[in-house]
């Protein structure tokens, strides 16, 4: 059903009122976004750190910024204690720097329990910014400024879409266009669908635009972003139509997408994929367990069979296409049956990769109140087996490739070792290489020389 509501344009005009105000008062202060967690954060954050340049700021990345938003991740207990950790470290700054604004963004400033404990322990948190009302930065920013004090009042998430927020992208040839936001499937483990608020889709008018201007811009990796990208419903247009009118836009690039959920990928979007070469030879398409039982009890709405009967469609329908996954093991109650079905499906698919999770207990969930009486030190064996196993598959079907020409699209640099570029084959694998650092942005083929569970090494040809 589309029932999409948008921002007005009266609120909007308001927070360009208020970003105004406060490049009038700015006098050359410097800002930092932080970004945890996934690649619909890191897009919030283009767009926040796209808002507070035009509010005068010099975007820095530096934690003894001016203001710093920290754009936070709550899908894991892990992930939100180094949230907290940090921001605890930055106490010390802000003695020195009274002046200095925190905002803490992102899933985690969407939770009730976070709300209380950030009040009552973590003072130097000015302002709380949920991932529903990030588009009010200007405001926040400005009131407090005038105003002083702290914003950290409970909001609800607001389901509604705001448009034509402006953007500083990380790097200029790779971009990330939300298509649709918050999640309406109450997976039982998942906290998601509280923080975020309920799915909304934009215009598809809006989405194809921006692909267009993208392109134009010779932007080459465009991925397209929605926490369940196969339920879009935006004027009357489902997903595989969107990807579809995407791709056939001119232009020199790979279009990808994340994250498609099981359930509701048909064989409309495979025949889709299949019938444009722009769109990436890869489904990330996360199975989370082997177990009907613990599929059942995680409300994921399929089964192995039918799982296991769209990996085999695609493979036919797409050559060459690869899977990854996300996993989740130690399910409250998962048996070692239920694991032995987790270890048996990954043997039958045998992902590119994939990226396997303890689960993690969230407060107000359906599986938080589930029985868990599986130790913490088996849930980290099956992990181990789990992860040892992927790697085996990943090496035996990398293996082949060693001697082969690929076609890559050089996309970075890498922090490590003298292996200095990063760059992306057809199907999206990943490609460490040694260059020059003008290649970036450019396309180029590769000796392939060898393999890792990581990566595949390149030499340029
Ligand atoms: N919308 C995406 C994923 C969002 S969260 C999807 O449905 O696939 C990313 C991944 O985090 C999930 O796929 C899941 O594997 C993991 N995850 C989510 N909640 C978790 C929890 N409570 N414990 C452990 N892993 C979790
Ligand atoms: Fe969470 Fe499930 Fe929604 Fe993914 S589909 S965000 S796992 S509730």
């Amino acid at each position: 059903m589309d029932r999409t509501k948008f921002v007005s344009e009266r609120e909007l005009e308001y927070q360009r009122e208020c970003t105004e105000r406060v490049r009038a008062m700015n006098a050359g202060m410097t800002a930092f976004v932080d970004t945890y967690g996934c690649q619909q954060n890191e897009a919030d954050s283009e767009r926040m750190r796209g808002m507070l340049r035009e509010m005068g700021y010099t975007i820095v990345d530096d934690d003894k910024a001016d203001v710093v938003v920290i754009n936070s991740c709550a899908v894991r207990e892990h992930a939100e204690q180094r949230v907290l950790g940090n921001i605890g470290h930055m106490v010390h700054y802000k003695k020195i720097n009274p002046e200095q604004k925190i905002i803490l963004a992102g899933c985690m400033a969407g939770e009730e329990t976070v709300r209380q404990t950030v009040k009552k322990s973590y003072r130097q948190v000015d302002a709380l910014l949920d991932t529903t009302s990030f588009w009010r930065l200007p405001e926040t920013l400005l009131r407090l400024y005038e105003q002083g004090g702290r914003l950290i009042e409970h909001a609800e998430p607001d389901s509604r879409i705001a448009e034509g927020l402006p953007v500083v992208r990380t790097v200029p040839h790779k971009a990330y266009v939300s298509i649709m936001y918050g999640c309406d499937n109450f997976c039982s483990y998942c906290i998601v669908p509280y923080v975020r608020g309920r799915e909304r889709s934009r215009d598809p008018k809006d989405v194809v635009r921006e692909v267009r201007e993208l392109a134009a811009d010779g932007c080459h990796d465009i991925m397209l972003l929605g926490q369940n990208v196969n339920s879009y419903s935006g004027g009357g247009v489902d997903f595989p139509e969107l990807l579809s009118r995407c791709a056939e836009v001119e232009g020199d690039f790979t279009l990808r997408f994340m994250t498609s959920h099981p359930k509701d990928c048909s064989h409309a979007l495979i025949d889709a994929i299949a019938a444009h070469p722009k769109v990436e030879r890869h489904i990330h398409l996360p199975v989370q367990s082997g177990s009907d039982e613990i599929l059942r009890r995680m409300n994921r709405r399929y089964t192995v069979e039918q799982y296991c009967e769209l990996v085999d469609y695609a493979r036919e329908k797409i050559p060459g296409v690869i899977f990854t996954s996300d996993i989740i093991v130690g399910f409250p109650s998962e048996s070692d049956e239920d694991f032995e079905g987790t270890v048996e499906l990954v043997k039958r698919v045998r992902y590119d990769s994939i990226f396997t999770f303890i689960y993690s207990k969230r407060a107000g969930t359906p599986a938080a109140e589930m029985d868990d009486p599986i130790t913490h030190e088996q849930k980290v064996k099956r992990f181990r087996r789990l992860m040892a196993l992927q790697d085996e598959i990943t090496l035996e079907d990398r293996r082949p490739l060693i001697g082969s020409t690929v076609r890559v699209h050089i996309d970075g640099e890498s922090r490590s070792g003298e292996l200095n570029l990063t760059a992306r084959t057809q199907e999206g694998r990943l490609v460490s290489l040694k260059g020059d650092s003008g290649l970036i942005g450019t396309y180029a083929d590769v000796k392939v020389t060898d393999i890792t569970t990581f990566s595949l090494i390149g030499e340029l040809k």
